[in-house]
C-alpha cells in the first residue's frame, strides 16, 4: 500500500485541474483526475482515496448534486470533500457545507492556501478513518465475542460469525467453509446470503483461493476475479458453461482449531458492494481468530457431551434389546409414579413373560433363544407409543409402563401384543419359531400398590395368574 495520500480531483477546467494536479504531486500526493467529474462514483469505487477536490460548476453534472451523492453513500462517508468554485462564496458555502462538504476554496485560489487546507483535512480524514476502525474493531469485537462466547454449539457460532462479519464489513457474502487440503470438496457449515444452509458439499476446484489458503494457511485476496491468474482455469470453465458471475473480489481467510487447519472464512463481494481493503482483511481476521478460542471450548464440550450421552446410554441400556435395563427402570418407575400422582392421571405397568422359552432354548438352541428376544423387544417397541416406556426386566421377561392408560386402554394393548405375538414367525431361515407370551397388568393407584416396588409384585402375581390360567393371555 502506497503510503502517500491519494487525492481526487473532479473539475471541468483543464488548465486548473493540470496546475492542481502538478502543485499537489510536487507536494507529495498522489493524483487521480476526473474530467468533468463524469463517472467520479466508479472511481471513487475502483480505488480507496483521502480526499475529494470537487468543482461546484460543471457543464454536464451539478457538483452540488455530486456532493450529496457521495455524502449520502455510506461507503464515502468518512471521505472529507473540499468544493472549489469560482461562484461567490456565501450562498455555495452554505448549500455545501450543508451537504457534509469539509471546506470550501473559491477559485483563484492561493496555492499556500490550498495545500495548508488540504493538509488540514487529510489529518482529519485520517484520524477519522483510524478512529472509526479502530471503534469498530474494538467495540464490534467485544460485542462480537460476547455473542459468540454465549454461545456453546459450533454451528451457532459460526453463524454470529458470518452474521456479524457480514455486517460489520456491509458485504453481502459471507460464509465459513471446513475442509482439508488434499480434499477435493469442502462443507460450507454457516453462509450469510443463506441462513438456512447447512453442511452444504462443494466442490473447492472451483475454489482456487479456498484451495490455496489451506494449503498455505495464509490469507489469500483476490482482488479481481476476471483478471486474477488464480482463477485462469476457472474463467475457463465459465465461459464454456457460458456463466456469468457477480463475484469481483474474494477473500479466504484460513483458521485453525488446536493447531490444525480445518476450514477458512470466505467473504466475496459484488460490484455493488464496498471493495475489500486491508483493514476489512485485518477485521475479518481478528474476528476469526478471537472466535477460534470459542470454538475451540464449543467443540470440547461437544466431544464432552458425546461422551457423557454415550455412558448414560450405555449405564442404561439391555444391550441384547436395548431396551431400558432394570436399573434405568426403577428410576423411570419411581418418576413416572410421581407424575401420575402429581397430575391425578394413571400408569399402567405390563409384566409380560415369554411362555417356556426353556423350551424354545432347548429346541432351538441359545442363539435362537437370543433371537427370539430381540425381536420380541423390536415388536414391543413397534407397538408402544413414543411415551411408553419398554425395558428388559430378566432373563425373558419384559416390563412396559403405559403412562395416562387405565386398565380398560391396557386390556385392549394387552390382548393385541398377544395377538401379534402369537401371530409371528421368530425363526430364522425356514425354521419356523412360534412363541406366546403371557401378561399380568397393574394400574397405579391401586390400595395394594404403595411403591414402585409393590407395583412391580402386583404385576407380576398378575402375570402368574396367566401362566396358571394356561399361558398365551393377560390377567389383572
Ligand atoms: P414359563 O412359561 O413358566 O415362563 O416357562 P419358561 O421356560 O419361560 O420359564 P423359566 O423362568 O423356567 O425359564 C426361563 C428361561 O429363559 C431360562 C433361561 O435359560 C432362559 N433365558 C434367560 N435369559 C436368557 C437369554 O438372555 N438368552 C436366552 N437364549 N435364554 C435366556
Ligand atoms: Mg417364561
Ligand atoms: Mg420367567
Amino acid at each position: 500500500m502506497s503510503l502517500a495520500p491519494k487525492i481526487i480531483v473532479a473539475d471541468d477546467d483543464q488548465a486548473l485541474t493540470r496546475t492542481l494536479s502538478w502543485i499537489l504531486k510536487d507536494n507529495g500526493y498522489e493524483v487521480v483526475t476526473v474530467p468533468g467529474g463524469e463517472n467520479l462514483i466508479e472511481h471513487l469505487l475502483a480505488d480507496q482515496f483521502d480526499l475529494l477536490l470537487l468543482d461546484i460548476m460543471m457543464p454536464k453534472v451539478d457538483g452540488l448534486q455530486l456532493l450529496e451523492r457521495v455524502k449520502t453513500d455510506y461507503r464515502f462517508k468518512d471521505l472529507p470533500v473540499l468544493m472549489i468554485s469560482s461562484m461567490p462564496p456565501e450562498e455555495a458555502t452554505v448549500r455545501a457545507l450543508g451537504l457534509g462538504a469539509a471546506d470550501f476554496i473559491s477559485k483563484p485560489f492561493r496555492v499556500r492556501e490550498l495545500l495548508a487546507r488540504v493538509k488540514a483535512h487529510l489529518r482529519t480524514g485520517r484520524e477519522l478513518n483510524q478512529a472509526r476502525a479502530e471503534a469498530r474493531s474494538r467495540t464490534e469485537m467485544v460485542d462480537i465475542l460476547q455473542e459468540v462466547t454465549a454461545t456453546l454449539k459450533p454451528d451457532e457460532i459460526y453463524q454470529i460469525l458470518v452474521r456479524r462479519v457480514a455486517r460489520g464489513l456491509r458485504i453481502s457474502k459471507c460464509s465459513i467453509l471446513i475442509g482439508s487440503p488434499d480434499d477435493e470438496s469442502g462443507t460450507v457449515v454457516a453462509a450469510y446470503e443463506n441462513p438456512m444452509l447447512r453442511n452444504l458439499r462443494v466442490d473447492l476446484r472451483r475454489y482456487p483461493e479456498i484451495q490455496q489458503a489451506l494449503k498455505t494457511s495464509e490469507v489469500v485476496l483476490i482482488q479481481d476475479v476476471l483478471t486474477d491468474p488464480l482463477y485462469q482455469s476457472v474463467r475457463t470453465e465459465w465461459e464454456s458453461e457460458g456463466v456469468t458471475v457477480p463475484t469481483r473480489s474474494a477473500l479466504a481467510l484460513p483458521f485453525q482449531l488446536r493447531g490444525k487447519q480445518v476450514g477458512v472464512f470466505f467473504l466475496r463481494t459484488t460490484a455493488e458492494d464496498a471493495p475489500l481493503n486491508q483493514q476489512d482483511v485485518e477485521f475479518a481476521d481478528q474476528v476469526i481468530k478471537a472466535a477460534v478460542a470459542a470454538l475451540e471450548k464449543a467443540y470440547d464440550l461437544e466431544t464432552a457431551m458425546d461422551g457423557q450421552e454415550h455412558m448414560r446410554h450405555l449405564a442404561e441400556t439391555d444391550p441384547l434389546t436395548d431396551t431400558f435395563n432394570r436399573r434405568a427402570l426403577g428410576e423411570k418407575l419411581v418418576q413416572e409414579m410421581e407424575r401420575a400422582e402429581r397430575y391425578g392421571t394413571v400408569l399402567t405397568c405390563l409384566m409380560i413373560d415369554i411362555d417356556n422359552f426353556k423350551k424354545i432354548n432347548d429346541d432351538h438352541g441359545h442363539l435362537a433363544g437370543d433371537r427370539v428376544l430381540r425381536s420380541l423387544a423390536n415388536l414391543l417397541k413397534r407397538e408402544q407409543r413414543a411415551v411408553d416406556i419398554l425395558a428388559r426386566y430378566g432373563g425373558e421377561e419384559f416390563v412396559l409402563l403405559l403412562p395416562e392408560t387405565g386398565p380398560t386402554g391396557a386390556r385392549i394393548f394387552a390382548e393385541r401384543v398377544i395377538r401379534r405375538v402369537a401371530g409371528n414367525d421368530f425363526g430364522d431361515s425356514g425354521r419356523v419359531v412360534q412363541v406366546t407370551i403371557s401378561i399380568g397388568i397393574a394400574t397405579y393407584p391401586d390400595a395394594e400398590i404403595t411403591d414402585a416396588d409393590s407395583f412391580l409384585k402386583l404385576a407380576d402375581t398378575n402375570m402368574y395368574k396367566a401362566k396358571a390360567d394356561g399361558r398365551n393371555r393377560f390377567r389383572g
